[in-house]
């Protein structure tokens, strides 16, 4: 069989040597005798940004190779996928890359596929679990945007979306809701056309704003 393969490159690996394979290079092994072998992914965070683009073509390769299990696995990408985007938005990770430059890559990558991520949670047929992965990308964006605004006021900048670098106080709103409706108006993708968005924006605000305007009222009232 092995001699009926075209192109590419063919070698033996010995025991106890390890392969490191580049991202999405299309590949096949096969045990030419009896042999265990064993493999595992690792995300870095300067590929993370490019990766988002190829979230249909994992998803049909789920689908695909796992008819029985792929909703696990649909889970299972789209936890590591969330787990992930969550540390590069914190700069949870290696201090020597260039946080400033990743950040730039990840916000462009959002703005360029985030209807893939929002697709690979649509295709998860448990809504509970849908639903907490939709909230779980929401909060990890609104809070860095929240994050980088308070930055840039503290060095006495003025305070801009990440996003798309429109600066906050054009934001229309309060001081709590008015980056979360931007986000969830701007940069989520709209699921909704048919007349009722305005009402599903309403609760979502709210829902992602709860106990802010709280917090507010109670920090003038002590000031
Ligand atoms: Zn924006």
């Amino acid at each position: 069989m092995l001699l009926e393969l075209e192109h590419g490159i063919v070698f033996v690996q010995q025991a106890g040597q390890t392969l490191y394979m580049p991202p999405f290079c299309t590949h096949v092994s096969m045990g030419i005798e009896n042999c265990t072998s064993a493999y595992y992914y690792v995300a870095t965070a300067t590929q993370f940004p490019a990766a988002l683009k190829h979230i249909p073509w994992r998803v049909a390769v789920i689908r695909r190779e796992a008819p029985e299990m792929h909703q696990t696995q649909l889970a299972d990408y789209a936890s590591a996928i969330l787990y992930t985007l969550e540390q590069v938005l914190r700069g949870d990770f290696d201090k020597a890359l260039n946080i400033v430059a990743l950040h730039k890559n990840m916000c462009d990558s959002w703005n360029e596929n985030k209807d893939k991520v929002y697709a690979l949670c649509a295709a998860i047929e448990d809504p509970t679990k849908a639903d907490g992965f939709k909230d779980g990308f929401k909060r990890a964006w609104i809070e860095f945007l929240e994050r980088k605004c308070v930055l840039q006021e503290n060095g006495k900048k003025l305070a801009t979306c990440q996003l798309c670098k429109n600066p906050i106080n054009k934001m229309s709103g309060n001081k709590a809701d008015r980056l979360v409706r931007h986000f969830l108006q701007k940069h989520w993708p709209r699921a909704d056309a048919n007349g009722v968005q305005e009402a599903v924006d309403k609760v979502e605000i709210a829902r992602f704003t709860e106990g802010k305007a709280h917090q507010i009222g109670k920090a003038r009232k002590g000031a």
